[in-house]
């Protein structure tokens, strides 16, 4: 049971949620980020964490993982409470939001969450990663959806199931600090780009195609796992960590009962500053939609400050919806007020 009683509720931890989290800090807002999967990052943790990004501002250059690192670091000073690996499922207005009342976000596993305002930056929708079937029993034991700290798996033996971008991404980023790395792919033909592709070749990871992973073994951690191919059969290679890189199911599934408008089931449209049409509920990022709309990590940042600003005002109209420069206003903690 998590209860949490707060100022601004963050539905998505992507790019634009986690920006908007700074900005609630930076307006003096009490803030959450509720997030299905357990990494911050959205899109580009689950889907794109090695690759480098250029058309974010002020970087000529950044690598994913870098900038959802940066946006955690700038949001840090205000302590936003993060509830990661938490479905948002539902959500009840309580009193009159904007006067006194506010908005109750829940899910079944016991997570509740008060907040004056909502802010939706949910992408393409809650993120699932492909479950590794013959994993089922290991969770948390050695098999991850994601590589959060390359360095935990310096001098093991890793076995990498799938054969797109992200799969080879991890393979050429453990590769050399590994013991040993195996990719597991099921078909002959790879989702990733041939150029990464061939660049995991040259550098000698050991590819294995028309295969899969059948079991996994192990007393309290995995320590070997059996893979089958058409070209070798049943064969056991010893492996301490399993990476599931089988891709993300995404859904709008619980948004799409919350009482707000939603476009062809997938878009939620706004106003000017960023409100749907349920007042006190905001949106930011890939999933809002309005005329000229333009899905990119740029255009959602500016959207979460704008959002977040209307909401600061709608929860106290005394302030003002402008929040002033932060070069007047150098960031002051929540936890220092
Ligand atoms: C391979 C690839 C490369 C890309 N390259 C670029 C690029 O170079 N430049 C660029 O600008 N953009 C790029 N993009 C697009 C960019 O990643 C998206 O525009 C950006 O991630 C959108 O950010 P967001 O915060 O709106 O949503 P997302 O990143 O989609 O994050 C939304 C988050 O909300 C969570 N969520 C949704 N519903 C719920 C719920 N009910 N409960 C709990 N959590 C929920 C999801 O789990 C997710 O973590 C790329 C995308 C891909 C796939």
């Amino acid at each position: 049971m998590t209860s949490v009683e707060i100022d601004v509720l963050v539905v998505g931890a992507g790019p634009a949620g986690l920006f908007a989290a700074y900005y609630a800090g930076f307006r003096g807002l009490r803030v959450a980020v509720v997030d299905s999967l357990s990494e911050p990052g959205g899109q580009i943790s689950a889907m794109y964490p090695e690759k480098m990004i250029f058309d974010v501002a002020g970087f000529p250059s950044v690598k994913g993982r870098e900038l959802v690192g940066n946006l955690v670091a700038q949001a840090a000073p205000f302590d936003p409470v993060y509830l990661l690996g938490q479905p948002a499922q539902r959500l009840e207005t309580v009193g009159t939001p904007g006067a006194g009342g506010g908005f109750l976000v829940s899910n079944d596993t016991g997570l509740s969450v008060h907040a004056k305002a909502v802010i939706i930056t949910g992408g393409i929708g809650k993120f699932e990663p492909r479950p590794l079937a013959a994993a089922r029993d290991f969770g948390g034991r050695g098999i991850s959806y994601f590589v959060r700290d390359p360095t935990e798996y310096a001098g093991t033996d890793v076995v990498i199931v799938g054969g797109g971008d992200s799969a080879f991404d991890w393979a050429d980023t453990l590769h050399g600090s590994a013991r040993s790395v195996t990719l597991v792919h099921r078909r002959r033909a790879f989702r990733a780009h041939p150029a990464t592709v061939d660049r995991a070749r040259t550098a000698g990871i050991d590819i294995v195609v028309e295969a899969e992973v059948t079991g996994l073994h192990g007393v309290d951690r995995v320590e070997a796992v059996d893979i089958r191919s058409g070209e070798f059969g049943e064969r056991t290679i010893p492996c301490q960590k399993v990476i599931a890189a089988l891709g993300f199911t995404a859904n709008l599934g619980p948004l799409l009962e919350w009482g707000i408008d939603v476009k062809n089931r997938r878009h939620i449209p706004v106003d000017s500053a960023m409100q749907t049409n349920v007042a006190g509920v905001f949106s930011a990022g890939d999933i809002n939609d309005y005329p000229g709309k333009v899905r990119l990590i740029a255009v959602g940042f500016g959207e979460a400050a704008t959002a977040v600003n209307n909401a600061a005002h709608f929860i106290d109209p005394s302030r003002p919806v402008f929040p002033g420069h932060s070069t007047d206003a150098a960031p002051e903690p929540v936890a220092a007020r």
